[in-house]
């Protein structure tokens, strides 16, 4: 990524993230989901299916106009395999428009060098690609061998920010891998992260003892600003519950394929929603619900969001806020009252 344009990418962030300390009433972060088809099958992934249509464009500018006029900040398209919509980059164009920054979640296959150069044209302003292993095998084949040349195309072309994720746990054979891959992305001058993958349900898995030191030791060479931010992975390793408020349905968003609401990738459900008909008492309400889920909760992106409101509004389990809508007392005097 030029110089010039990473330091106007800092200031736009820098910018974004104030105004989220400043006011709590917009999404700071949405991951939208374009096609849920994907050309793998990682063996602990349930967010793909082989044989779903594309969502045509027009209905996903729509769900953006939605999200711009909510104010959100960061627009992240996911999948699925994202690189496999055919107008990926009218997307990503249209996100730029809305003046929201635009990030993509990719397994990395699809990469060739003229690709990457029309997602520079598009505007795309950062990409993560998770690698889980250095040869492929029956869990995943996300796998530093196969995408080797794809980085190389990366470092070469890219205008956008790149971050390469490896990972821990979730079936993971050779925890050593997450080393070789972190070495590899700072090689190649990306940055570079480790998450712990979490289990069919979201949830944890603990982390055997090799696979913690293996942790701390990626931990190290990776991005110091995400490894601030993440200090719950700690604890997640040991196995202990973290204790923090999960803002997903509010400051985070997950819009699926069909266009609803939902916490997260691992809570899809609730609230489900659709995004069209989404207000701020959706957001409010789910702003303060508690998530019973949070304490063994691994997913990186919205426990960062997460901390911009740690420290104010108290939340509420589901149960109270029902009863409290039910009693007729509004959210905000509850909250008051504490
Ligand atoms: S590449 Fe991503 S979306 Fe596809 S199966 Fe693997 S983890 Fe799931
Ligand atoms: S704590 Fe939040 S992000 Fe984590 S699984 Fe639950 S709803 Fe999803």
């Amino acid at each position: 990524m030029k110089k010039t344009k990473f330091l106007k990418l800092k200031v736009r962030e820098a910018s974004f993230i104030s105004r989220a300390l400043l006011s709590s009433r917009h999404p700071v972060l949405a991951h939208l989901i374009p096609m849920r088809r994907c050309n793998l099958a990682c063996g602990y992934c349930n967010e793909y299916d082989h044989n779903s249509k594309p969502v045509d464009f027009e209905v996903i500018k729509s769900r953006l106009d939605k999200l711009a006029d909510l104010a959100t900040s960061i627009v992240t398209i996911s999948g699925g395999e994202p690189m496999m919509h055919p107008e990926l980059d009218e997307i990503i164009h249209h996100i730029r428009q809305r003046g929201m920054i635009a990030g993509l979640i990719s397994n990395g296959y699809y990469f060739t060098p003229e690709r990457i150069k029309r997602l520079n044209k598009a505007g795309l302003e950062y990409l993560q690609i998770s690698i889980d292993n250095v040869e492929p095998d029956e869990v995943s084949r996300k796998s530093l061998r196969v995408l080797d040349k794809k980085l190389r195309y990366l470092s070469e072309y890219a205008d956008f920010h790149v971050n390469i994720n490896s990972v821990i746990g979730g079936g993971i054979k050779n925890p050593e891998d997450a080393l070789a891959v972190a070495r590899r992305a700072v090689e190649l001058g990306f940055s570079t992260t480790v998450g712990v993958i979490h289990d069919g349900d979201g949830t944890l898995k603990p982390l055997s003892k090799k696979e913690k030191d293996i942790f701390q030791e990626v931990k190290k060479m990776g991005n110091k600003d995400h490894a601030r931010l993440n200090w719950f992975q700690d604890s997640i390793a040991e196995g202990k519950p973290y204790n923090w408020r999960c803002r997903a349905g509010a400051r985070y968003l997950y819009i699926c394929e069909e266009g609803l609401v939902h916490w997260c990738s691992q809570q899809r459900g609730y609230p489900g929603i659709p995004l069209e008909q989404y207000t701020m008492d959706d957001f409010d309400r789910e702003y303060k619900t508690e998530k019973w889920c949070a304490p063994t909760c691994t997913l990186q992106c919205v426990h960062q969001v997460g901390i911009l409101d740690n420290w104010r509004d108290p939340q509420k389990t589901p149960a109270q806020m029902a009863q409290e809508q039910k009693n007729g007392k509004s959210v905000g005097e509850m909250i008051g009252a504490d």
